[in-house]
């Protein structure tokens, strides 16, 4: 199996979540089988993500790495953890061979603390003065919802990817210009960190309400023209949203993105279909790169 690291460029990878709670496997496995036939360049599990289990991220992420043969990519959060928890849970990680860790400061249950560390440059400098991880990290174009500028979060990415990251994975965006605005002020700012560009499908009017309430994304107003058109009927909806991303994901790739993250939201038909439809496209500039 090729590392992340020694993939053709650009990327494609996909993000799942693990089911909530203990939760069945069987069905999160279900859904890896549909999307390793996809030959993605690496699969990420979240941790905790919007109230999903923590519990089950090592065990996807090290089947993934193990019995699928695709790097796995296993997010990580401060929230809900101790040195002393974190420890066992990156020494497993590390047992398993899985190489790559998103470390992010996650976002806090209900009257949930963070513990030994405040921000996910904590984490990073943490894994790399104790192991061998490759890391990742987010990072936000319109800005992390709770900064108060983008000057000001541009700032604290600085400082974040000097802490040693190998990859930043952008937050969801509709409107390419944004990510090309922020990858410019990040480039201006020094940072040189590849980005790779988080896209994910439009499946339906609750889902971007949801979505945009927990990162303050802007919604242009072709993606409400889309949801005023085709959200009462969910076959049409997700026609448009497959068609939404791909034309995103062709932009960002003419333009030389360094990647594409797929948020699949467990729902690889759609990653079937927009994989698909790019198959040809980035197989040409894969050539050309080289
Ligand atoms: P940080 O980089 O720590 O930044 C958080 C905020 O603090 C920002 O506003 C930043 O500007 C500010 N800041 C940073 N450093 C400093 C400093 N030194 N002083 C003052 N302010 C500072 N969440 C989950 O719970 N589980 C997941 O699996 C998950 N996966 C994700 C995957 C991707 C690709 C992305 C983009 C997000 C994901 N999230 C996940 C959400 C993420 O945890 C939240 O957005 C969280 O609020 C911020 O995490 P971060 O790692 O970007 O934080």
């Amino acid at each position: 199996m090729r590392d992340y690291f020694e993939q053709a460029r650009p990327t494609i990878t996909f993000e799942i979540f693990p089911p909530k709670g203990s939760g069945d496997l069987a069905s999160i496995f279900a859904t890896v089988d549909a999307l390793a036939s996809l030959a993605p360049d690496l699969i990420s599990v979240t941790y905790g993500a919007g109230g999903t289990s923590r519990e089950n991220t090592v065990e996807i992420a090290s089947q993934i790495q193990n019995s699928y043969a695709i790097p796995a990519l296993a997010h990580l959060t401060c929230a809900g953890n101790s040195k002393d928890q974190i420890d066992p849970v990156l020494r497993t990680l590390s047992d398993n061979g899985v190489k790559n860790i998103l470390a992010l400061r996650g976002d806090l249950a209900e009257g949930e603390r963070l513990k030994d560390f405040s921000y996910a440059a904590d984490l990073i400098r943490y894994i790399k003065s104790r192991y061998d991880f490759r890391i990742f990290a987010a990072c936000y174009p319109e800005k992390h919802i709770e900064a108060y500028s983008m000057d000001e979060d541009i700032r604290c990415l600085k400082e974040k990817t000097d802490c040693g990251v190998d990859v930043l994975i952008s937050q969801l965006f509709f409107d390419n210009e944004l990510f090309f605005r922020f990858r410019d002020q990040a480039r201006a700012a020094g940072i040189e960190t590849p980005i790779i560009a988080g896209i994910m499908p439009i499946t339906s009017a609750s889902q971007i309400s949801r979505m945009v309430s927990m990162c303050g994304a802007t919604v242009p107003e072709k993606v409400q023209k889309i949801i005023r058109a085709f959200g009462h009927n969910s076959m049409a909806m997700k026609e448009a949203g497959i068609a939404y991303a791909t034309a995103q994901i062709v932009d960002l790739l003419s333009t030389g993105v360094d990647g594409i993250h797929l948020y699949t939201m467990n729902q690889p038909d759609i990653a079937k279909r927009i994989s698909e439809n790019i198959r040809g496209i980035l197989y040409s500039l894969r050539i050309k790169r080289g």
